[in-house]
């Protein structure tokens, strides 16, 4: 039996009933594709989940079936994509940018948000959250289960000025800064950055939790930094059982 890669799985993301997911990570096994892993390690078939061609924009789509991997599929440009559908789901790909899975307690709803410093500054995490309270209403926040996955920490991600000054205007990201003793040069923790934005946007602190660890020091993921590769990327998804 080949080995499995390896991935993460949040504690709280697993309680919620009716729902699947994981921070998918680096493969032994060489040309092992995203088909092949999801179909032999979570059952999943690759048709039913969808992704999109991220632009690092705060664009939100919901689902549509060409979103999967499907013969003549066309993937649509934005960086969050939901689904209500249950046999469907949905993922981001990241290698140091932070993958964000949402849920809900009691609504069959699945949302995978990617997030580089430019889509946090831009909003794209709120903008979610604001796509599924348009949909199930404002209440419906307040049940929003929310994880910020494997991505560049600050531990090893160093930023310049300009990206140090769009991600502090974020509320709640003070803590996540952090200048260095080199002259304009700050290091940034993308997952607690993105926590924040859950909570700004209104989803309770206790439905929150970061899961996994930084991809630039933990070889177990994949890190543009550290491997400086425009294809090896995690598959983060999240599914709504049949
Ligand atoms: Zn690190």
């Amino acid at each position: 039996m080949n080995p499995l890669p390896h991935f993460e799985q949040s504690p709280l993301l697993r309680s919620v009933p009716g729902v699947y997911h994981a921070f998918l990570g680096v493969d032994p096994v060489e040309g092992r594709g995203r088909r092949e892993r999801l179909r032999e390690v979570f059952s999943v078939a690759a048709e039913t989940v969808g992704t999109l061609k991220q632009v690092h924009s705060a664009s939100v789509l919901f689902f549509e079936p060409g979103d999967g991997d499907v013969p003549g599929g066309w993937k649509r440009e934005g960086d969050a994509l939901w689904s209500s559908i249950p046999g469907t789901g949905v993922g981001v790909h990241t290698a140091d940018c932070v993958p964000v899975l949402l849920a809900h307690r009691e609504i069959r709803v699945a949302a995978a948000v990617h997030a580089g410093w430019r889509g946090l500054a831009a909003g794209i995490v709120g903008e979610t959250v604001r796509a599924l309270a348009g949909r199930f209403g404002d209440a419906a926040v307040g049940g929003i289960v929310a994880v910020a996955g494997p991505c560049a920490r600050g531990c090893c991600y160093e930023v310049g000025e300009e990206t140090a000054e769009a991600l502090q205007g974020l509320p709640g990201v003070a803590s996540c800064l952090r200048k260095r003793t080199v002259p304009g040069k700050w290091t940034a923790d993308l997952q607690g950055i993105a926590l924040a934005a859950l909570r700004g946007a209104g989803i309770p602190a206790g439905q929150t939790e970061g899961a996994g660890p930084c991809t630039i020091c933990s070889p177990r993921f994949h890190s543009f930094r550290r491997e400086k590769s425009t294809t090896a990327r995690q598959l983060s998804f999240l599914y709504i059982r049949d």
